[in-house]
């Protein structure tokens, strides 16, 4: 399919998104300004303004646009602020965040995923994001605090690390819970205390592999 091909898609996945609740225009405007299939490796390509998680190889997925959207509207990131985000996975997330704040910091622990993530971003010319191959469960200190931080996979509990460089009045989303089911987490720091409410019950995410994560079970597939 060539590129006009993918815009009525695209609308449809719009559509989608503000029927799920997000009826913010300018988050909106941002699916429709990122190609997502950009962001999908050929073999799912086709599948890439579904509303659903697709996968992306090496056991990982891209995660589902409406959640990506309602993480948008609940972390409202401003042009000023720095972002944090802990599995750069796909890079279409990160590729919403950098049209939306000052500099977005990306941590992913499969190098293959960061390479490709790399291309597709270059490819629509984002410079504002710094991308790290390795273990976002320890957040990136260098850089923090950071207003905003996203955790894209399961954690068994809020990392230490990641609540520590938290700026005062900075909103975090993080799923936490059992390896199979989490509950998604706003967590804010506030007059120095740190807060958390739960946005979403039941959700399954991949989990967080890492110091401040899971073990490693299973040898990811190398597909
Ligand atoms: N926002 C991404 C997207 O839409 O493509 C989400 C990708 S997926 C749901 C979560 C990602 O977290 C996976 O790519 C996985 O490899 C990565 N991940 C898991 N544990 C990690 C860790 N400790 N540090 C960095 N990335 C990690």
């Amino acid at each position: 399919m060539n590129e006009f091909g993918y815009v009525a898609y695209r609308r449809r996945l719009i559509e989608d998104i503000r029927a799920k609740g997000v009826e913010d225009l300018a988050i909106l405007q941002l699916f429709d300004r990122v190609p997502r299939h950009l962001f999908i490796p050929e073999g799912t390509r086709h599948r890439a303004y579904e509303d659903a998680p697709i996968p992306i190889g090496y056991g990982q997925t891209a995660s589902q646009p409406s959640l990506q959207a309602l993480y948008l509207q609940v972390l409202d990131p401003q042009p000023s602020d720095k972002v944090l985000e802990v599995g750069t996975g796909s890079g279409f997330l990160t590729a919403l965040l950098a049209l939306s704040a000052d500099r977005v910091y990306s941590v992913e622990r499969v190098r293959e995923l960061s390479m490709r993530a790399r291309v597709a971003l270059d490819g629509l010319a984002l410079n504002n994001v710094a991308l790290l191959v390795g273990d976002g469960s320890i957040g990136w200190r260098k850089y923090a605090p950071f207003q905003v931080i996203i955790v894209s996979a399961a954690s068994p509990s809020v990392p230490p690390a990641l609540a520590a460089q938290l700026a005062e009045g900075g909103r975090m989303v993080i799923p936490v819970g059992e390896r199979e089911v989490q509950d998604l987490l706003l967590v804010r720091r506030i007059g120095g205390e740190i807060e958390t409410e739960s946005l979403r019950q039941r959700c399954t995410f991949v989990p967080l592999l890492g110091l401040h994560g899971w073990d490693e079970l299973d040898p990811e597939p190398a597909i």
